[in-house]
């Protein structure tokens, strides 16, 4: 109920309008988001180098509905692909393809992907095509088979959501085509004849498409923050005597920042997703319906400066 109705929330956008001028969310902003600018994302992935943990950074916005914001968003990565290379951070980037105008005309979304990826490519840096909601699946993955796999496998690689009953037959394409796969469980509110309602069914195929991945798939990304899949994934890995340099884990930015060292010390790759840019709203609000624990550490901190700002 909580979940559905924060991520009700999140496509509102007349909410942003009135959240964005609002100086304490944009502060918890900040936790999970690096900051509004490329130089603000490029530093924090110095920080986490610094950490030997590597990083995907992703400029904020999705569904776009004018050309000049698509490009404008192509644009801003190619810049980061630029900085990436000039500064020589570990760190590939993250892209919506309705940020790059999907929904406007597919011929841009093309245009501006292709400009994307023609730059990783001659930098030898990785491009991940994030998953949106279950209305973006068939188009996101025959984006990839029609345009990028012809040309860029190497450099792009997709999505697949565990909560989806369509994403066991999606990783089997994946592994025959050897596809890098991201898997997660899923962000959007779906309804149940696509995705599964319970969670426990999310999880069981999570691990079962993990297993899948981590046996014959091509350098997998496991995106989890929870500990029973990262347990799940050790155990496999151990038991099939698999080699930890051949997948990586990956978690957000800011959340379970105690697990990321701990992974690293014991010889697993781990990738932080970073989000920056000036549309954190959406965003934020799907990080809140995840927890909503987050929420009363929120609301924790506006007391907090409410009682300080009476001193
Ligand atoms: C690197 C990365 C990339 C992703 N890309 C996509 C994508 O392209 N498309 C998509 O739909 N989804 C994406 N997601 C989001 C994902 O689908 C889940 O919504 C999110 O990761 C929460 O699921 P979980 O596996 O952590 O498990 P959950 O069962 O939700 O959480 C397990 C535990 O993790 C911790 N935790 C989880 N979320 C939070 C939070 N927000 N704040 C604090 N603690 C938290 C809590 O301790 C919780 O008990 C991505 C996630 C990651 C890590």
């Amino acid at each position: 109920m909580m979940r559905s109705g924060l991520l009700w929330l999140s496509e509102q956008q007349r909410v942003f309008r009135f959240v964005r001028t609002n100086g304490l969310a944009r502060r918890f902003a900040r936790r999970f988001v690096a900051g509004e600018t490329e130089a603000e994302a490029i530093a924090a992935a110095q920080d986490l180098n610094g950490r030997d943990i590597t990083a995907t950074l992703d400029l904020l916005g999705e569904s776009v509905t004018r050309a000049e914001e698509a490009e404008r968003a192509r644009n801003v990565y190619l810049s980061v692909l630029d900085r990436i290379a000039a500064t020589g951070v570990h760190a590939n980037v993250s892209v919506k393809l309705t940020q790059m105008g999907l929904d406007i005309d597919p011929g841009l979304c093309l245009a501006n992907m292709r400009a994307i990826l023609d730059r990783a490519k001659a930098q030898d840096c990785f491009v991940r095509l994030d998953m949106e909601s279950s209305a973006y699946t068939q188009r996101t993955l025959d984006f990839y088979f029609q345009h990028v796999a012809p040309v860029y496998r190497t450099w792009c690689g997709v999505v697949i959501q565990s909560c989806l009953r369509r994403s066991a037959a999606d990783i089997e394409r994946l592994i025959e085509n050897k596809v890098r796969v991201r898997l997660c469980k899923g962000a959007y509110l779906e309804p149940p004849d696509v995705a599964f309602p319970d969670k426990p069914d999310v999880d069981a195929n999570y691990v079962r498409l993990m297993r899948r991945l981590l046996e014959s798939g091509n350098y997998p990304a496991l995106a989890t923050h929870d500990v029973r899949m990262i347990e799940q994934a050790r155990g496999f890995v151990t038991e099939r005597k698999l080699d930890p340099a051949g997948f990586e884990f990956q978690m957000l930015y800011g959340v379970r920042r105690d697990l990321q060292p701990v992974l690293r010390r014991q010889g697993y790759r781990v990738r932080i997703y970073i989000p920056f840019g000036s549309h954190w709203y959406p965003y934020l609000m799907r990080r809140l319906a995840e927890r909503p624990a987050n929420i009363a550490f929120m609301l924790a901190n506006v007391a907090k400066e409410a009682v300080a700002g009476g001193r």
